[in-house]
């Protein structure tokens, strides 16, 4: 539901307005409902969603998710046969292959996106419902909801699972494989994440705290004529959506959300040249990541190392043309798309380009919700380097483009996570008042 950016007669207040965290535009004030859920209409910024009963869906899915974390990391997740010879490899084995493998910064990657982050958002998220279902009036409640807003991106149980199925599929052809009980009790965990995930209702939980807290949102009176907030002198938090009013005399560079200590940037294009910087990079990382082999493959005593490509054109050849096509989606298309993408919004925010600016928006929002699905193929190499141990029968061994791929991922997430989506937008201001 698009909802109107009409004026509110007389002064507006907190209660009667809201800001779009996708473009600053100022809006009237909408409720959504469970059959609408309010848009901005300038970038088309999904402004809140109605999710009934969060704070006990919330709790059960997260704990249900924690019962299941356990069972889910250690018990043996696959077993695989060759030739009468058996392997079985638990998540956890998994996870810290990399490390037995000497690749220790890949290696912590892994531990942090696989293994501790999904872990973390899990436990965040049953503290901080479990505390307001209980009605609990603690400080570290809000610092557990903000925490959950900067690690949840970095928790990838969903991605490493698609890469779980992506590995039975490529080892079907040559081996016998077997399911085990922590196959079964990671598909509950990563549908008990992503449930809990979505059941969250960040703006209600957040009012929740503040009532617990006995804290009254003090009403800031918006200028009638101001059509964004920055030209209402207001701040948007980010990561609590609390209106703040940030006064142009403020010799500061940035200020803190009084309400969950959030940093805010009062000049976000100072952060632009850290974006330039890490998408640079990432473009220069790109050849050596898809250049060099990024895994070796001994097989009876003969020993071949692929390349990125090498592997999508094998799941071609033999057929897989699915699997083919998601490795290809995940681990070419993607990183080069956010590379790309971010390059044109990059340059549209120094060029002030006013042209296809809902689009762009779009795009990096885009950019945003695929950027951690590359992460995909280090997760494959990390369960076949843990699964494929047969010595001189066969095993699977990292190479050297497996850093670089990595660093690749990281530097696009981090150019992305350091962008503000409302620079985008400041061209078009700066057109109409010329
Ligand atoms: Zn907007
Ligand atoms: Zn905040």
């Amino acid at each position: 539901m698009m909802i109107n950016q009409k004026k509110v007669p007389g002064p507006r207040l907190t209660s009667q307005y809201t800001i779009c965290p996708g473009c600053d535009l100022l809006l009237e004030k909408v409720q959504p409902t469970s059959t609408h859920t309010p848009v901005c209409p300038r970038c088309s910024h999904r402004l809140q969603k109605q999710r009934p009963d969060a704070v006990q869906r919330t709790l059960v899915l997260s704990l249900t998710g924690l019962l299941l974390y356990l069972p889910a990391n250690f018990a043996p997740l696959l077993s695989i046969n060759i030739l009468g010879k058996t392997t079985s490899s638990s998540l956890l084995q998994s996870t810290l292959s990399m490390f037995n493998q000497g690749e220790y910064l890949v290696g912590i990657l892994v531990v942090l996106t696989g293994l501790l982050c999904p872990l973390m958002t899990l436990s965040l998220l049953f503290g901080v419902s479990m505390g307001l279902f209980l009605g609990w009036k603690k400080k570290w409640m809000r610092i557990f909801l903000h925490w959950y807003h900067h690690l949840n991106e970095w928790a990838m149980t969903d991605i490493y699972l698609i890469a779980v199925f992506i590995t039975i599929i490529k080892m079907n052809h040559t081996a016998a494989i077997e399911y085990n009980l922590g196959f079964f009790c990671f598909i509950g965990l990563v549908a008990a994440t992503v449930a809990a995930q979505s059941a969250l209702d960040q703006s209600q939980f957040w009012a929740l705290l503040d009532r617990n807290r006995n804290h009254k949102q003090p009403q800031i009176a918006a200028d009638t004529t101001a059509q964004t907030g920055r030209e209402a002198d207001l701040l948007l938090c980010q990561s609590c959506h609390k209106i703040i009013r940030s006064s142009p005399s403020r010799q500061q560079e940035k200020i803190n959300c009084p309400r969950c200590g959030e940093i805010l940037h009062l000049s976000p294009q100072k952060k632009l040249d850290r974006s330039w910087a890490l998408i640079v990079t990432a473009l220069l990382l790109t050849l050596p990541a898809n250049l060099l082999p990024i895994m070796s493959v001994s097989s009876l005593g003969s020993m071949s190392k692929s390349t990125l490509i090498d592997g999508i054109i094998l799941f071609f050849q033999g057929g897989s043309y699915g699997i083919g096509l998601i490795i290809l989606t995940a681990s070419i298309l993607v990183p080069l798309f956010k590379i790309i993408g971010m390059t044109l919004i990059l340059l549209s925010v120094h060029n002030q380009w006013t042209t296809w600016l809902r689009h762009k928006a779009l795009m990096f929002r885009f950019i945003q919700f695929v950027g951690r699905w590359s992460m995909l193929d280090i997760f494959v190499i990390a369960l076949l380097c843990s699964l494929v141990r047969f010595g001189s029968l066969s095993s699977v061994d990292t190479a050297p483009a497996t850093l670089y791929f990595s660093a690749v991922v990281l530097c696009t997430m981090f150019a992305a996570l350091s962008f503000d989506p409302r620079l985008l937008w400041d061209g078009e201001k700066s057109k109409q008042t010329s």
